[in-house]
Parts: C-alpha cells; sequence; structure tokens
C-alpha cells in the first residue's frame, strides 16, 4: 500500500526529499500545499517541477474524504458522514461559536473527529460502537477530516459569492476573510477511542498542532477517553498541552459498570489516580463529560459523588441530555429533571454546563448517522 502523505511530518517529509536530492524548501512547499491550500491533488502543486509531482504521485497516496452527506441546520450543529478509501464511513461534528466548552472563549468553529471506524468499548448508550470495531484511522485519515470541512466551507463559501450556482450555502458559518484556518477547536470525541489508537492519534495532532500544518494551538485540542488509564499517564509524559476530557457518565463504580464495560478495567479509583498524574504534568485542563440518562445516572444520589470528583480534579462538568439512539431503549431524563441536577451541582459548587437543545433529532447520537447508512447499505438499494 503507498503511504498516505498526510501521516506524515515535516520532518520525515524533508528526509524523504532529501534522500530523493531535492533542495530543502521542497518539503515545506508541500507542507503548505497540504494544509494551507488543502489541495486535494497533486496537479495542483503547480510550484512543484512535474518531475518531483509524479514521484510524489509514485510514493505518497493523496486522496480526499468523499462527502457523503451533511446534516444539520448551519447556524448550530453539523455532521459530516464520510467515505473513506475502503468504502468504510466515519462522522465529524462541527459545533459553531462554541461557548467555550472546549478551549477558549474566543472558541468559533469546533469540529469533533472520529479516530476509529466503529469502536470496541461497547458503552451500552453508544450507537458507534453497536457493531463492534472494524479498523484504527490512519494519522492521514484523522487530518483529512479537518481539511474536508475546510473544503466544504471553502466551496461552500465560493457557492455563496455565486448565486447563480443554485446551492444554498451556511452563511452563518462563514469566517472573516482573513481566516486561513476555519477549524480552530478540536475535540477528540468522535467515534471510537482514541487512545486505543494512541500512535496515529499523536501523530495527526501533532500535524494539526505544528506551525507547517494545522497551526491549531494544543490548548485548543482537547482529547476524550472513556477511561484508558494507561494511555492518560503515557498522554501526560508527551510534550503537548493538550486538554483532557473524561467520558465519565456515572460518578461511582456501580453506576458507571452499568453502562460502560471499559470501568471493570480501570475503575474510578485508577482513573482518578492517571487524571491527577495528568494534571499534575499539565495543570488545569480536566473536563468530566456526563450524559445524562433518565434512571440510569441523572438520579440526584449521583450528584454528590460527582461533586466530589470534580472538586478533587478541579474539573469542569458538562452535562449532555441523551440523543435516543434507534435500536437502543435509553431515554433522556425531563427538562425539569436535567435542570435540578446542574442546580444540585451548582449548589456543590462545581462549574457545570447543561446543553441545552431546541429538540433533538433521531441521528443526533454520536455514531447514528453511520449505522443508518450502514444499514441502508446492507440491506441493498431501496
Ligand atoms: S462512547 Fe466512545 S468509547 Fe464508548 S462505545 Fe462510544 S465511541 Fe466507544
Amino acid at each position: 500500500m503507498i503511504p498516505d502523505v498526510k501521516s506524515f511530518t515535516l520532518e520525515e517529509l524533508q528526509a524523504q526529499l532529501a534522500a530523493w536530492g531535492q533542495p530543502s524548501f521542497r518539503a515545506a512547499q508541500v507542507a503548505e500545499w497540504l494544509y494551507l491550500h488543502r489541495a486535494a491533488n497533486w496537479d495542483a502543486m503547480s510550484n512543484l517541477p512535474k518531475a518531483l509531482r509524479e514521484r510524489l504521485r509514485e510514493n505518497f497516496s493523496l486522496t480526499a474524504l468523499e462527502l457523503v452527506t451533511v446534516q444539520g441546520a448551519v447556524d448550530t450543529t453539523q455532521k459530516f458522514l464520510w467515505r473513506l478509501a475502503d468504502h468504510a464511513l466515519v462522522e465529524s461534528v462541527l459545533i459553531p461559536a462554541n461557548p467555550a466548552l472546549y478551549g477558549e472563549a474566543s472558541d468559533r468553529h469546533t469540529l469533533c473527529v472520529s479516530t476509529q471506524v466503529g469502536c470496541a468499548y461497547g458503552c451500552k448508550f453508544c450507537a458507534s460502537g453497536l457493531d463492534g470495531w472494524k479498523r484504527n484511522l490512519t494519522a492521514g485519515e484523522i487530518v483529512d477530516q479537518v481539511l474536508a470541512v475546510e473544503r466544504w466551507h471553502a466551496s461552500a463559501k465560493a457557492k455563496l459569492t455565486t448565486p447563480s450556482a443554485g446551492v444554498e450555502a451556511p452563511a452563518a458559518t462563514l469566517g472573516p476573510a482573513s481566516d486561513t484556518r476555519f477549524v480552530n477547536n478540536l475535540v477528540i470525541m468522535g467515534m471510537g477511542e482514541p487512545l486505543a489508537n494512541y500512535e496515529a492519534l499523536l501523530k495527526a495532532l501533532k500535524i494539526l498542532n505544528a506551525p507547517w500544518g494545522g497551526a491549531i494551538g494544543a490548548r485548543r485540542i482537547t482529547v476524550s477517553t472513556s477511561g484508558l488509564a494507561p494511555q492518560i499517564r503515557r498522554l501526560a509524559d508527551e510534550p503537548w498541552q493538550f486538554r483532557l476530557a473524561i467520558s465519565l457518565h456515572g460518578a461511582t463504580d456501580a453506576t458507571r459498570e452499568k453502562i460502560m464495560p471499559v470501568n471493570r478495567k480501570y475503575p474510578l479509583k485508577e482513573l482518578m489516580a492517571a487524571c491527577e498524574y495528568y494534571q499534575a504534568k499539565k495543570g488545569r485542563m480536566i473536563t468530566f463529560e456526563y450524559i445524562l440518562i433518565a434512571g440510569v445516572n441523572a438520579g440526584l444520589d449521583q450528584v454528590k459523588p460527582l461533586a466530589e470528583l470534580a472538586h478533587r480534579l478541579n474539573a469542569k462538568v458538562n452535562l449532555i441530555p441523551y440523543n435516543r439512539v434507534e435500536e437502543l431503549t435509553w431515554e433522556r431524563p425531563s427538562e425539569a429533571e436535567q435542570e435540578a441536577f446542574l442546580g444540585a451541582l451548582e449548589q456543590e459548587g462545581v462549574i457545570a454546563t447543561l446543553r441545552r437543545e431546541k429538540g433533538h433529532e433521531i441521528d443526533a447520537a454520536c455514531g447514528q448517522l453511520r449505522l443508518k447508512k450502514e444499514r441502508e447499505l446492507a440491506s441493498g438499494p431501496a
């Protein structure tokens, strides 16, 4: 298999091009085409000699994710379903004007990216793991989700300025013309357990963070995990200042084990110790994600233990009302119950947010769009 050029760092490209006898600036030119101009083919790289473009073509693949569908309103969350080169499907989610849920207060466009096709961790409320794990994404496929959304945005913007094209473009998501980076905040929280694809994830983040690559600041990148304690410690030992989000969803082992099998391997005691290690190395950058599920973890009995964990780590808590998954029976609690949970948590002195949405579509749950498409494809043409 020809390796994907977007899985290579600048240093690796430099080494390869130097071995071909190319001047040292050529690798930087390639990186500029890939990450600044978001080139989707070699022919676009017009300032590279033709012979070099041919050699690159023979030795590296340069593919672009194929957009299967984009769903959602322009002023709210938009969900992208991508087809990879082997026809596997993954999702990314664009969250515009995020009120500092992750990263800094000036966040404009947060992209949630996937790291695996399917997931082996089998959280009981999640659509992504329903058909199990298929494969890890390559670093290039992780990076390409950012570039593909930016290409989509640039094309929508171009259509907006040429109304005769007749396609409605997402005006609300357009940034100032001076913006070269449309996606300026990343959460690694889509399909898959990011820390179970550690090497490719780190490589992708290195590329997305580098000034020659995505140029997205490390503090604007949040890595989420269902609780892989050893990998949290490993990430803590890396030089990057990524933020960490824990998909907690239960404040006691008994509650967490009901919905997250990973808790049997890494119970809360071990998970919290790993988080403390991360925090000691990186400072206060931990968030707890907490999906409120009726009759499971949304009772007020969870508030005190959750507050204790949050205080222990100075963690912020993001409460997310459960989005229904067609094949599962879980339900979201009523709005009154959600507000009561938030209020009780705040009473305990915890900094918490509650995602308040106007209605929730059936495909809003992570992995639901892909699952639906895969079921459609499996049942053949309609
Ligand atoms: S919540 Fe995350 S870790 Fe759990 S099954 Fe879904 S994708 Fe996997």
